[in-house]
């Protein structure tokens, strides 16, 4: 049976040092999935590659981008700009590919709004206490900006209840298998099954 399934745009948002690209590696390794990358104007981390992790832009060329319609959304988080290209993401999902858009509460909203049956996951940690030590066992950043994060982070998490499926990051593996089974289920609604449908319908009476 190979007729094309539509695709499926799933939105992960979670709090900073909350796990997600870990999550996502791990998913990335066991299923076919499409990560979009996104551009910022936030400095590279160390170990961060342009063009893989982000693309890191200036803010001219960001808003040159935003002023050609190529950024599907964005937003600006801790004083930084942060936006998903277009093109890649729409080519996916034509081809009946599983897309994943790691991004905020913000643009989530914005993505739901544009893509009604885009599926979207909140990844929460077991406690604030753990977040904070993740935050700073990363040690990437500054005093300042791990307390800018957190508080960030708990206004997020009152955003939680809007996604569609709420994922506890306490044992990765668990994570993972949550999210795999959230996907699998996904693809299989019927709403998505359409092509194939007609397809199994169309050899049945020929
Ligand atoms: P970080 O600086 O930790 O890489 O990302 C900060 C936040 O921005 C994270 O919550 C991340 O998911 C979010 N983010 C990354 N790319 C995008 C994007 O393209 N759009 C939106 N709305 N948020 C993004």
């Amino acid at each position: 049976m190979s007729g094309k399934k539509q695709g499926l745009l799933l939105v992960l948002s979670a709090p900073s040092g909350c796990g997600k690209d870990t999550v996502l590696t791990e998913i990335s390794a066991q299923m076919p999935i499409k990560r979009s990358v996104s551009m910022t104007t936030r400095a590279a981390r160390p170990g961060e590659r342009d063009g893989v992790d982000y693309y890191f832009a200036d803010e001219a060329y960001f808003l040159k981008m935003l002023k050609e319609d190529k950024i599907l959304e964005y937003t600006n988080y801790n004083g930084h700009y942060y936006g998903t290209p277009r093109t890649a993401v729409d080519e996916w999902l034509k081809n009946g590919e599983t897309v994943v858009l790691k991004i905020e509460v913000e643009g989530a909203g914005n993505v739901r709004r544009l893509y009604p049956d885009s599926v979207s996951i909140f990844l929460v940690p077991p406690s604030m206490q753990i977040l904070e030590a993740r935050l700073r066992r990363r040690s990437s950043e500054s005093e300042e900006e791990i307390q800018s994060r957190l508080t960030i982070a708990r206004s997020e998490m009152q955003n939680a209840p809007q996604y569609d499926y709420i994922v506890v990051n306490d044992r990765l593996e668990d994570a993972v298998e949550d999210v795999r089974a959230i996907i699998r289920a996904e693809k299989h609604k019927s709403s998505r099954c359409g092509n194939q449908l007609s397809e199994v319908l169309h050899y049945a009476e020929s």
